[in-house]
């Protein structure tokens, strides 16, 4: 055991029960609720996060009613026959000393279902359907509800429930004036807002009795306009408490909310000082959440006394061992997190099952099993990017004697310029990690070695792993080889010198990534490693006395460092193809610095003046200094095409195998499901 992190890694006692550390797993919606014959796999998955060492888990949302469900169908808690089935994911858990809490979620006014209720009947901006306003009957309908699927939940196994007040869901309805306009008891002042959650608590702790964990969510700063100050979060809170919660956890922002939450720009824990705030109020534990995604991260937190323990959702997602490693002091092995939401959050919006783009095993763990290494094998994996590294380090884990080429200086393929990007210095973890692991699979790396058929040969390997990614394309535009045209990696890797007007040819992720890169002055820091630059970049304030943490605030982003134009040839919003829930912030981003987006363009040339172009408004000519071309990618196959037919097996990975719409999360899982079938 280390003593890196003593408070992280010390028990708290809860009075009748004791959690083995700090770290709690915050729900988080899978896909794997909703049906029973995804259960095996739904136990598998919280089995590996108890197993890894997590102190509490809480699953993803189950409503206690029909008109609270998400959408039609999706998982509830409302009858005796759910029992049986959540046994199989209780007992995983508590064959490895893990406790488990099941959360009780009633979407309000979010269900996408047309028998959705809310406080008032006013429609989200965010939903199609407008809630019917729940009447007084509903409404204790609703509190037995709440009870009932608790008591259900207790005789499943489950340790605990966490009621879910926050991130604008039926009861952030009912606490906020923004969705709340009754007159009667329920509506007007915070103590008949409150009502409904403090009661639902007060009935779901005389329905389980003193011995059972009650995590009441609240709703810390609501960051939509009528909102609630803090005198009133405090109010609630302390109400919430004296109903017989167990632990307070942190919830920020509704879902309808303009201001980012979680995702990658967020600055880490950032929003840890409002739990703080409320622990210095409060008898019970609380809990800090949102972007804490390493142990040293949560440790500091502990360490300052903004909370008794940390909620983390995605981390454990990204690492199973999370907890364990922490204990063992093996930080340095931990899979973190880079809140890029592309297999999480993005897949659940979707509808589909959730997983983790540096950890495919996620939510699948049945499903990715190493078949047996009947012998030794020497295998070369030629490229060290995202695909190339993950392939070498299954296949080292394996057993296999491995060697890692790469023809660049070091490893991590784009993701070395990806982690340029002010906004995703995350991305500088994950080749940490790689870096790590291939030491200790014991992957021997050759860098600066372009690989060809010849090495290959001379060196007698029994298969190649080809993951030699992409090359840039360019596009057959007249001049477009005047001096004034550069490549993405020009700017991001080679770092030559852009002028301050810029044309940005391609509005994919890398023509955005360029946009904020181009856009930002180097000369401060990026907002997402300034708490408070990020905060006036978003217009928010954690001013006590501002409703919801935006009244009276405008956004203040950093002056533009230069004029950019991005532009499409599609005639379609720009950015409409980016992840469900981080595309905006990338389009609000760059629209605060006043990036120009211009759609259905036709590239006609290229010259001293600038790009000329055409477009629903005429010809137009983009006097800029130079034009960065950002037009997708074709796979580099050169090295896989000379060795087909040579007598040696051949693997082709990542964007060596795809490059259309090819990102890390299909790169990182194809890798890891070829690896284990070697
Ligand atoms: P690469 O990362 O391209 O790696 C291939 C490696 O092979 C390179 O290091 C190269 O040097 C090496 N190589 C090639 N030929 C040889 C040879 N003959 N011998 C030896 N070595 C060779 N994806 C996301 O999912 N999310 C994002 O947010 C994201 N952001 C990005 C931002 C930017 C700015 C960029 C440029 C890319 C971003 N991507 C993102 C895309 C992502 O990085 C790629 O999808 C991913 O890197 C592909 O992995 P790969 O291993 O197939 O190829
Ligand atoms: P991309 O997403 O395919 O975008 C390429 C862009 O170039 C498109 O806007 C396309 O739109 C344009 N284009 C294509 N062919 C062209 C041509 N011949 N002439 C002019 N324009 C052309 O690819 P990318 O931006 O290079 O990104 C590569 C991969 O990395 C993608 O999978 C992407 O998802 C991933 N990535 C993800 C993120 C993220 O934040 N999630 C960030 C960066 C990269 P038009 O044809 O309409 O002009
Ligand atoms: Fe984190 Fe991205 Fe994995 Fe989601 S997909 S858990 S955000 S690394």
């Amino acid at each position: 055991m280390s003593d890196a992190f003593p408070i992280l890694n010390s028990p708290l006692d809860l009075g009748f029960t004791t959690l083995r550390n700090r770290i709690m797993m915050g729900s988080m919606h899978t896909g794997l609720e909703d049906k029973y014959k995804d259960y095996k796999d739904f136990a598998a998955y919280f089995e590996a996060r108890a197993k890894g060492g997590t102190a509490l888990i809480v699953t993803g949302g189950f409503s206690p009613n029909l008109e609270g469900w998400l959408f039609p169908f999706a998982s509830k808690m409302t009858s005796r026959s759910a029992v049986k089935h959540h046994k199989l994911i209780t007992d995983a858990v508590h064959k490895h000393d893990g406790k488990i809490c099941m959360q009780l979620l009633h979407a309000g006014r979010y269900a996408y279902h047309p028998l959705s209720v809310s406080a008032s009947n006013i429609k989200s901006p965010i939903n199609p359907f407008k809630p019917r306003e729940i009447g007084d009957f509903g409404i204790r309908r609703t509190i037995a509800a709440f009870a009932k699927s608790a008591k259900l939940a207790q005789e499943s196994g489950y340790d605990g429930v966490e009621i879910m007040g926050s991130e604008g869901y039926f009861l952030n309805q009912f606490i906020c004036k923004r969705a709340n306009q009754r007159t009667d008891r329920w509506g007007g002042p915070v103590e008949n807002r409150a009502r409904l959650s403090v009661e639902i608590v007060r009935r779901v702790r005389e329905a389980v009795g003193p011995n059972f964990i009650i995590i009441y969510r609240h709703s810390l700063l609501d960051l939509v306009e009528g909102g609630n100050t803090w005198d009133e979060v405090l109010y609630i809170a302390k109400a919430i408490e004296e109903a017989g919660a167990t632990l307070l956890n942190t919830g920020i922002g509704w879902h309808e909310a303009k201001v980012p939450t979680i995702v990658t720009s967020v600055p880490r824990a950032a929003f840890a000082e409002l739990t703080g705030r409320l622990r210095k109020e409060l008898k019970i534990p609380v809990i800090a959440s949102n972007r804490i995604n390493k142990p040293e991260v949560a440790e500091k937190l502990l360490q300052d006394g903004q909370c008794d323990m940390v909620s983390m959702a995605r981390p454990l997602l990204a690492d199973p061992e999370f907890a364990i490693k922490a204990k063992e002091g093996r930080a340095d092995e931990i899979n973190v997190c880079i809140a890029c939401n592309q297999a999480c959050l993005d897949h659940t919006f979707s509808l589909k099952k959730a997983s983790c783009l540096v950890n495919p095993r996620a939510c699948h763990e049945l499903e990715i099993k190493d078949t047996p290494v009947a012998r030794k094998k020497k295998l070369a994996v030629v490229g060290a990017g995202p695909a190339g590294l993950n392939a070498a380090i299954e296949l080292g884990r394996k057993g296999h004697e491995v060697t890692l080429f790469d023809q660049a200086a070091e490893i991590g393929g784009q993701f070395n310029m990806a982690k340029a990007i002010p906004g995703k210095e995350e991305f500088f973890e994950s080749i940490a990690f790689w870096k790590r692991q291939l030491e200790l699979k014991g992957v021997t790396t050759r860098l600066s070695t372009r690989v060809t058929e010849e090495l290959i040969q001379a060196e007698k390997f029994d298969e190649v792993v080809v993951a030699t990614g992409i090359k840039p394309r360019t596009p057959d535009i007249p001049g477009v080889d005047h001096p004034k045209v550069m490549s993405y990696i020009d700017v991001l890797l080679h770092k030559k010198p852009v002028g301050k007007k810029v044309a940005v040819i391609g509005a994919g992720g890398i023509g955005f990534d360029v946009s904020e890169y181009l856009a930002h002055d180097f000369s401060h820091p990026s907002p997402t490693l300034d708490l408070e630059t990020w905060k006036k970049e978003w217009g928010i304030t954690f001013d006590p006395a501002n409703p919801g943490g935006i009244a009276n605030m405008n956004p203040e982003p950093p002056a533009p460092a230069r004029e950019i134009y991005l532009c499409q040839r599609k005639d379609e919003p720009l950015g409409k193809r980016l992840g469900k829930t981080s595309g905006w912030v990338h389009k609000a981003s760059l629209r605060s610095r006043h990036v120009r987006f211009l759609q259905g363009v036709e590239y006609l040339l290229i010259d001293d003046k600038g790009l000329h172009i055409m477009s629903a408004k005429g010809p137009q000519i983009l006097d800029v200094d130079n034009v960065v071309i950002c037009a997708g990618q074709d796979c580099l196959r050169e090295l896989a095409d000379a060795l087909e037919g040579k007598n040696i097996p051949v693997h082709v990975v990542g964007g060596a195998s795809v490059a259309s719409e090819l990102d890390a999360k299909r790169a990182i899982n194809q890798a890891v499901r070829l690896a284990v079938t070697i």
